[in-house]
């Protein structure tokens, strides 16, 4: 099962080095520093009245996904996807508030706090089985995972280069997202690790409907998946967020 996810985070790599040589001349480095605060609190309003909040209200809040057996054992892999998924969705977070320093169109900022909150849902989970934190020690823009330290400043060069670009990385690093934390999900039998991990998948498309509708409203295009089968995506950008009246932007 992590074969596919690695082979996903390559292609993506791939995928996105061939694409940013055009635009490498572009990339001065003058990102690093300028990454604004994430800020971890609730908030409503502004443009992105969701951000973060599909994680706490998909399901009730009975507090059932969050429990697990004191003699809870992860796997190798169970663990191996919860130290993944921690630093992935900080790619997310720190690559939204680099592209929101850049472009300063708000879906990113309002993105990057949801996915501020993904990251506080996976680091619960470490606390819970007792894993150490693989982002405790990482600045914004460093991570452990050497795949997603590429991924993330091949991603960032290419969303320097236009703001086409910037929304297309974010649709891109939604897309993936989803299908490593389905990875992830058939990878556990846990209840709490499963409820985590769906919420976070409801986030993630979310932030797909978001970025592609922005894509058509800011550039005129109209986003293909570049991972997703077809049918699946057309799902997911057909679907309601739901419980809720709004899509968020
Ligand atoms: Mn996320
Ligand atoms: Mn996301």
């Amino acid at each position: 099962m992590k074969t596919k996810k690695y082979f996903l985070i390559t292609i993506a790599v791939t995928a996105m080095a061939f694409l940013s040589v055009a635009c490498s001349a572009q990339t001065g480095g003058n990102y690093q520093g300028n990454v604004p605060v994430v800020h971890t609190e609730n908030n409503v309003g502004r443009n992105g009245a969701y951000q973060g909040a599909e994680v706490h209200q998909e399901y009730p809040s009975s507090g059932e996904g969050l429990f697990h057996p004191t003699d809870a054992k992860l796997t190798d892999a169970e663990i191996a996807d919860l130290l993944f998924m921690r630093e992935e969705e900080k790619m997310a977070r720190d690559i939204y508030a680099s592209l929101y320093s850049q472009w300063g169109l708000p879906v990113f900022q309002s993105i990057a706090q949801s996915e501020q909150n993904h990251m506080d849902s996976i680091l619960e989970l470490l606390a819970a089985y007792d894993l150490d934190d693989p982002a405790a020690q990482t600045n914004a823009g460093e991570f452990i995972n050497s795949d997603l330290q590429q991924l993330y400043d091949t991603l960032v060069s290419r969303g320097q280069s236009s703001l086409e670009e910037a929304l297309r990385v974010g649709a891109l690093i939604e897309e993936v997202d989803i299908l490593d934390l389905q990875d992830a999900i058939q990878n556990t039998d846990k209840a709490d690790i499963v409820h985590v991990y769906s919420n976070l998948m409801f986030g993630s498309e979310n932030h797909l409907r978001s970025f592609t509708g922005q894509l058509t409203r800011q550039v005129g295009v109209t986003y293909e998946p570049l991972y997703l089968d077809q049918e699946s995506y057309q799902q997911i950008i057909t679907k309601q967020p739901s419980g809720r009246g709004r899509a968020g932007n």
